[in-house]
Order: structure tokens, then sequence, then C-alpha cells
């Protein structure tokens, strides 16, 4: 996500944080680049203009300049700028706080990744909500698209509404309707049909529609990859039904980040969500302050612990925490988390979130390390035996050979794992210190 954006901005703001001191030219300069580096990442025009005009001022204007650490509080201004053009700090929640069934009317061009995100967000309503969903499909012009959304709806454990053969989009909307009161459902998602372009028949439909629907939110899915015209099919539909927010889908793929940091400022619709991958329940509550620090580089520890705490069985890690808070950590923890690592999408995953993993990542790709490296480790505490997964400690040169030879691996990765071992004993006390999780991110900054 981000990728080529965030590579090159942090290569300015690295530059401008190594100096002690800043004059304006220095800042100007730097704005520069980060100007090109907006435009050649597909940002709107205007909105680059308007960002750049924002941080300079600020910048140059306050005693920013003659402080200790000019260039760091560049970078914060930039940071805080960021946040603001994509639509101020926090996730922009769902409404759902209306009678039931509260509609989420889903709209948007063919391709985009509607009928996906539908299924996606019907799962995360029934799992993260825990409101009872039923969704059904209005897309009678693309052939097996009603059944498509029948067969995701299995997946995901979320009701659909039984297809009738000829039945017309406002007509499966009033049915819709009916059923989901009937059946108490909390959540009525509707997917409407898409097109290839915007044109004025699906507009002509989608206001059918929502007349019929009443819904508290319509959605419109745009493909982030499609950059500036995502921004304008937003613009497109938002001038014919009211639309209450945005989810950008394929951002897992999107190295430019054009449409994510446009919308906002163009359409003035928040985006509500990215879709992050095909997988069902790939799809994350978009949130602007942690999005700003990605593409700076400056990591996601926020994300990374709710996505840990998503990954981890609750006994597993009280448990873990228990034994970390007495001290405590052998073999067997650090298999636990390892796995638990893997559970999380890998090292690569990880690469994205923490600050400072991308310098990591491209290291460990340079010497040949990928996720095998997890199954590795799994392998070689499994070659211990119980006794020396409790006390590490015993692992002489003799244990370490036998180890190697049990788990297919080298002596000297039996070595690594060791040190892995006592590195991350030695930052779990430090946590400790600084006070449990909270200080988590103190750790990491
Ligand atoms: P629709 O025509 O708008 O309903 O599009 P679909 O929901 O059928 O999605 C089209 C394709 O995009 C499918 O292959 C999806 O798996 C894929 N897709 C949807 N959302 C995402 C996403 O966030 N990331 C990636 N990588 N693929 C996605």
């Amino acid at each position: 996500m981000f990728d080529t954006l965030s590579d090159r901005l942090t290569g300015v703001f690295d530059r401008l944080r190594g100096r002690g001191a800043l004059n304006e030219q220095d800042v100007r300069e730097a704005m520069r680049e980060v100007r090109v580096a907006l435009l050649e990442a597909d940002v709107a025009l205007p909105v680059a203009r308007d960002f750049i005009a924002a941080v300079t001022e600020k910048a140059v204007g306050q005693n920013v300049l003659r402080s200790v650490t000019p260039g760091q509080q560049v970078v914060k201004i930039v940071n805080d700028e960021l946040v603001a053009m994509l639509g101020g700090e926090g996730a922009a929640p769902l409404n759902l706080d209306v009678r039931p069934p509260a509609v989420i009317m889903m709209v948007g061009l063919q391709g985009s990744g509607k009928t996906t995100t539908t299924a996606k967000l019907g799962k995360l309503i029934k799992e993260k909500h825990g409101k009872k969903a039923l969704m059904a499909s209005l897309d009678v012009n693309r052939p097996a698209a009603q059944e498509q959304l029948a067969v995701l709806g299995e997946q995901v454990s979320v009701a659909t509404l039984p297809i009738v053969q000829g039945q017309q989009p406002v007509d499966i909307a009033r049915r819709a309707l009916e059923s989901a009161k009937l059946q108490a459902v909390d959540v009525l998602l509707l997917d409407t049909a898409g097109r290839l372009h915007v044109d004025e028949a699906l507009m002509a439909e989608m206001k059918a529609v929502a007349a019929v629907a009443t819904p508290a939110e319509v959605l419109l899915v745009v493909d982030s990859l499609t950059g500036q015209d995502a921004v304008n099919v937003a613009q497109s539909f938002s001038d014919e039904v009211p639309l209450t927010g945005v989810v950008l889908t394929r951002m897992d793929g999107d190295a430019r980040g054009g449409a994510a940091l446009s919308m906002r400022a163009v359409t003035g619709k928040p985006i509500k969500f990215a879709g992050t991958g095909e997988k069902l329940d790939a799809i994350e509550a978009f949130s602007p302050d942690r999005v700003a620090g990605r593409i700076l580089g400056m990591g996601d520890v926020v994300s990374l612990v709710e996505k840990a705490a998503e990954s981890i069985k609750e006994e597993e890690a009280e448990a873990l925490a228990k034994r970390m808070m007495a001290g405590k950590f052998d073999m067997n923890d650090l298999r636990t988390q390892l796995r638990q690592m893997q559970n999380m999408g890998g090292l690569g995953m990880l690469a994205g979130m923490l600050p400072g993993m991308k310098k990591a990542k491209q290291a460990m790709a340079q010497s040949g390390m990928d996720d095998k490296v997890l199954v590795h480790m799994d392998a070689i505490i499994g070659s211990m035996t119980p006794k020396e997964r409790a006390r590490p400690e015993l692992m002489n040169a003799k244990r370490k050979k036998r180890v190697a030879a049990g788990s297919g691996t080298e002596v000297q990765d039996v070595n690594k794992l060791l040190k892995m071992h006592q590195e991350m004993g030695r930052a779990m006390k430090q946590i400790r210190k600084m006070g449990g999780l909270k200080g988590l991110g103190q750790l990491f900054a």
C-alpha cells in the first residue's frame, strides 16, 4: 500500500530530519519534491497545490525553523496536514443507528469490487457489530450477479434474499425490506447493478431504489487503482445520489495512493473502508491518522496491535501475558508467537506496519529470508525436547547439532532462533517497565 509514494516522501524527510538547521530555502526545496511526489502519485492538482501551500505556510511562518528539531517539526506539520486531507482523525463510522432494518445501499461501476465488498461488509457487521444482516442483489443486468452474491453469502454465513427470476430492481428492494422486517434483520445490504460507465439509466435506477429503500448509508465502491478516474466517478455519483461514504478497493495493490489522497478533498465524502485483498476478511476501517502514518513511513502500531488482538485467541493471549509479566518466556511461548505471526499474514504484512521495518524487509529480501523462515523456526522448536523448550539455556553445541539435523536446518539457524528468543525476552522486560501494551508505541517510536 502506498509503497512508491511512501518511499519518495521518506527519502525527502530523512534528508530534512538529518540536518541540524533549516532555512526557508530548504523547506521550499523539500516541498517542491513533495509536490512532484504527490503528482506522480496521481493526486489531483488543486489538492496537491493546497496541501503544499498549507504546509509551507506553517513551516516557514512559525518558530519552526529556529527550533531545536526543525526537520522533525516539518514532518509533524506534513503529517497533520495529511491527516486533514484524508478527512481528519479517526475512522468515519457506519451509521447503523436508525430504526431497523438499517439499509446500506452499495453503488458503483462494474468490476469495482462491489459484490465482494458487500459480502465483506455483511461479514463485518455480523462479526464485529454483532448484528443480524441480510444481503440482496438488485443486479439484473449482469448474468449470474445474484448467484454470485448468494455464493459469497454462504461463504461468510450471512443470509441472502432468495432469487426470483425476472423481478426488477425496485421490486427486489421492496421484497428485501419486507423480508428484513419479518426476520427482524438489523442491517440490510443492497448490492445494486453496475455499468461500465456512469450513464443516465444507471442513475435513474439508483434514485428509484433509494426512494424505496431510504438507505441510512449509500456507499460508493471504487477501485483505488484507477486513481483520478475513481475520484471523477465519485463526483458523478455524488451529483445524483446522496452518497454517505466511499469504499476504496484494491488498496493492497495501490502503490501510488492518488485516489485515497484526493477523494475527500475533491468530493467531500469520507472514505469509510479500504478493501485490502480478495479474501472476504480483507477490509479495514479507513482511518486517516493511521494511513498518514503509513505513508510517512512512521508505521502503524495501532493497526498492528489490533490485528494481533484479532488473530490471537483470547485465552492464549492471557496466558502469554501472564507468563510475560512473570518474566517467563520460553520456547513454547515463542512458538505460539511465531504461529500468530503466520496467522497475521507473515513478515510482509508486518513489514508495512512497523516503522523501520521497510529497511529490514529489504535486507531480508536480499538475504533470501522470507515467510519460510517462520516455518523453519517452528520446525526447530519442534525438534527440541520439552526440557530444552522450557529452559533454552541448556542448548549446548551437541544439542544444537541434534536439533538442526532433526529440523532439516543448520546450526547457525538454531543459533539465530536462540538469539531472537533472548532479544524478545529483553524487549518484553522493557515493555513491562514502560507499563505494558501502552508502552509498546514508545518502543517502536
Ligand atoms: P463488481 O463487478 O463490482 O461486483 O466486482 P466483484 O465484487 O465481482 O470484484 C471483481 C474482482 O475484484 C474480484 O475478482 C474480486 O476478488 C476482486 N476484488 C474486490 N475487492 C478487492 C480488493 O480489495 N483487493 C483485491 N486485490 N481484489 C479485490
